[in-house]
């Protein structure tokens, strides 16, 4: 019977198990989790703090997904390392498990700037699991000012949740626009005006020089009073594992299409994993749910000793802020299109004679056709693009695109 250990609880590793159960409803599953709770949504821990999510129902899968596929959870433990000759994992309880293959699906973990004066602030967090959520809820019982450091998309999914326990909530950026690494400047302009007339205050192109204790000094000399500070600056691959073991990584762990890693039986997946972005045509850590969904379910049918291959990943995100729908996908280089629409506007990018990446902002509906064009690096010349950018309808189709696309009798 062979052996899998599976590195983390999250997206990517129940991926991971659905994968080597479709090839080997037998073998050994080992899960390792950090965190005490079975795989959750982590998209949805602002939802709770909102009070928009039950707890009981953020799980990723079904409550008896591990019993029903067989799988051994080790809660509460971390993989401390792995010994590709001896082939083994040594964990926090100093267990040493064997195996045959080995999926590293670990995530990131919150970066946190040397900010001086930072250990003079006692209400610190971060915002990437459920128990910060509810460390947060805790901090926010009586309305408090908070004060978000970061306004990417873990930052201002954290102002969300935050909305409305807060009394006031202030959101700073060395970056001059919000979610910079999503959207161009006209998008962010939008998004930001959106969330300032919801009572969001935003100090962008400045960061904090130093804290005192509940105040932090910013950079351009403005002082800022808060009670709750929480630091969503960024994340980092967690690479240690792989990295330690002699395996290759960039800004995460090198996989190739497979998601082998440079070292023997070694998969990764997820967040800590650094593919090739199609889009892009180069590697990047694809930090989003529906990647470290593909590549956890690639990893583990090749454990498994199948055959799948990732050849089509690229980054693309789809979030609300109080009801604005905004998705996302693909680069932005190349020929610009722009569509005002009732809700707000569409963008897209092309570069070579297809697609490359799109900004929805308010209408995003059928937006699994851009992405489709994308993936698929379809040829334009087979598209009414000037159809497609005002309806995503594939009636923009030619018949011998569709045929390609969906399959259709020509
Ligand atoms: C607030 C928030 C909002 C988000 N919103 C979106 C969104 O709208 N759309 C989107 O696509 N993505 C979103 N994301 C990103 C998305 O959640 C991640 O891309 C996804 O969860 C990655 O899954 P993963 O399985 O790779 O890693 P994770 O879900 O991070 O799981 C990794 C697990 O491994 C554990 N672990 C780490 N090291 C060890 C070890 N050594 N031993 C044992 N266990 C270990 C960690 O504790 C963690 O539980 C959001 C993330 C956050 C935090």
């Amino acid at each position: 019977m062979k052996r899998y250990v599976i590195v983390g609880n999250g997206v990517a590793a129940s991926a991971c198990i659905e994968g080597i159960r479709n090839v080997d409803p037998d073998g050994a599953v080992t899960v390792i989790s950090a965190e005490n709770r079975p795989a959750y949504c982590r998209p949805l821990i602002s939802y709770y703090l909102e009070g928009r999510a039950d707890p009981a129902k953020i799980g990723y899968r079904a409550p008896d997904f591990y019993e029903k596929t067989g799988c051994r959870v080790l809660y509460g433990q971390t993989a401390e390392a792995i010994d590709p000759a001896a082939k083994t994992v040594s964990l926090s309880d100093g267990a040493v498990l064997p195996y045959d293959a080995v999926c590293v699906a670990a995530g990131s973990s919150p970066f946190v700037p040397p900010f001086a004066g930072l250990e003079t602030v006692r209400e610190k967090y971060s915002f990437m699991t459920m128990d910060d959520a509810l460390q947060l809820e805790k901090a926010t019982e009586t309305p408090k000012d908070v004060l978000i450091v970061g306004a990417g998309l873990i930052g201002l999914k954290c102002a969300e949740g935050l909305y409305g326990r807060a009394r006031s909530i202030t959101v700073c950026d060395l970056a001059d626009r919000v979610l910079s690494s999503i959207l161009d400047a006209d998008g962010a302009k939008a998004v930001q005006a959106h969330l300032e007339q919801k009572g969001l205050r935003f100090l962008l192109g400045d960061t904090v020089d130093r804290f005192d204790g509940n105040t932090a000094q910013m950079k351009n000399g403005e002082i800022v009073r808060f009670d709750v500070l929480v630091l969503a600056v960024g994340v980092r691959a967690n690479t240690a594992l792989v990295k330690n073991a002699g395996g290759a990584c960039g800004r995460g762990i090198t996989v190739n299409e497979k998601m082998e890693t440079s070292l023997p039986d070694v998969f990764a997946a997820g967040d800590c994993a650094e593919g090739e972005d199609v889009s892009f045509g180069a590697r990047r850590v694809l930090a989003l749910m529906p990647n470290a969904c593909f590549q956890g379910y690639t990893a583990g049918v090749n454990m498994a000793g199948g055959e799948k291959k990732l050849t089509d990943a690229i980054p693309m995100n789809a979030i609300g802020f109080f009801g604005l729908h905004i998705m996302t996908a693909g680069t932005y280089t190349g020929d610009v299109y722009e569509e005002k629409t009732a809700l707000g506007s569409k963008k897209f990018f092309t570069a070579d004679g297809v697609l490359k990446g799109f900004i929805l902002i308010g209408e995003t509906q059928r937006a699994g056709l851009y992405t489709a064009l994308i993936r698929n690096r379809t040829p334009l010349e087979g598209v009414d693009f000037a159809l497609i950018r005002k309806t995503a309808t594939s009636a923009a189709f030619s018949k011998e695109t569709r045929a390609k696309m969906f399959g259709e009798v020509v």
